[in-house]
Order: structure tokens, then sequence, then C-alpha cells
């Protein structure tokens, strides 16, 4: 765990691709929609098992692309000049909890926030958006393709993610950003075998644990 030590905010942003925002009936946002989570949620995919809770609905597998803040941000800084790193992640939701949270018009923490919410593989010299977008990342769950994206697909491109997050909240080094996940998310279940790749190379797995 040690290289998440130097990991600061944690910012994902929520319906950033068309096909998922439709899939779970969602309107697309006029803005970024952004929510956080805290640095406990933070897991390695190195392989090992990930325990989540159980016994409180369905938790869902969102995959996405991360990426990281290697510089302190000035206004008209390029993303491509301030990101210092790539991983793929997984936005870990309970999504049962969140449903009865937008009923209420409660915070998502409860929901999206959980120990072991974002495992992540380790992070890989950002090469521009450019070169993100010559191939596709996703999901293989046992084996089988479950999702599969493209950066270009993004409402939000990185620089208007960037932008927002630091004119809102501010941004600097070692803040992750979860860029948002495209279709095809679905229920975790127990012993489930999670590969997360890019174009034809896997990044990082690791077996999801429902906790009894
Ligand atoms: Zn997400």
């Amino acid at each position: 765990m040690s290289h998440f030590t130097d990991i600061r905010n944690i910012y994902c942003v929520g319906r950033n691709y068309g096909l998922h925002a439709a899939e779970l009936g969602n309107a697309v946002p006029e803005q970024p929609m952004l929510f956080s989570k805290p640095t406990h949620s933070l897991v390695p995919l190195d392989g090992g098992e990930i325990e989540v809770p159980g016994g409180r609905g369905e938790v869902h597998f969102e995959t996405e692309v991360v990426i990281r803040i290697g510089k302190s941000y000035k206004k008209g800084a390029r993303a491509d000049d301030l990101i210092d790193g790539v991983a793929l992640g997984l936005d870990l939701t309970l999504r049962d909890v969140q449903s009865e949270l937008k009923k209420k018009g409660y915070p998502w923490l409860a929901a999206k926030g959980f120990r072991n919410s974002a495992p992540i593989t380790g992070f890989r010299p950002f090469g521009g958006t450019e070169a993100l977008a010559r191939n596709d990342f996703g999901l293989l769950k046992n084996g089988e393709e479950a999702q599969r994206g493209n950066v270009n697909d993004m409402i939000f491109d990185l620089q208007t993610i960037v932008d927002y997050c630091a004119e809102h909240y501010g941004i600097g080094p070692g803040d992750v950003i979860f860029t948002g996940t495209p279709a095809g998310v679905g229920p975790v279940a127990d012993g489930d075998r999670f590969q997360l790749r890019f174009g034809g190379d896997i990044w990082g797995e690791g077996v999801i644990r429902l906790a009894k």
C-alpha cells in the first residue's frame, strides 16, 4: 500500500459517458458531477482478495480511467502538463444503498466511500490525452469482457474535469480523479475476478469478496 501514501484527494466524476447515464436512467449532466471518496477507500489491484460490504444490497463495479495530478495548478494550465500518471480503477458502489440515498436527497458517501471502494492498479506515466485515446480500456470479469470504453467518449474531457475541480475544490500534486465509467456496470458476486485492461495489457487484477 505504500505507493498510495502520497495520494491526497480522490475526486470522482459521475455520469461522464452517455450510455452509462442512460443504463441507470439518469440524465446527462450539464456540468461535471463530482463526488469524492476517503483515502481509506484505496486498495491495490495486485492480484489479492479485496473485501467489500456484504448484506447491504448489490455492490456494482464501475471501471474507470484514473488520472493523477503531478503539479500545482495555475489557471490556463494544460491537463496534459498537469497529469503525471494514469491508472485504472473500480469505483465500487453500493447501488441499492445509493438508490435509497438519492430518494432521500442524502449525500452519497455511504454508497461510494466505504473501505476498499476504490481498488486501483499501479500508476503508469501519462503520455497525453491523445495517446490515452489510442486504446480502449475495459474490464474482464471472470475472463469475459464486461466493460469497454474510450476516453474520447467522455462527456466532459480531461481538461474540463481538471479545470472544474480546480475552480470549485482545488487541485494539486497527489490528487487523483476517477473519470467516470462506460456502460456495462453490474453487480459483483462473491469471488468474482476482475482484470482491468488497457488495449491488450492487463494493468491489475483482484478477487472481490463480499463480507459475511
Ligand atoms: Zn463511477
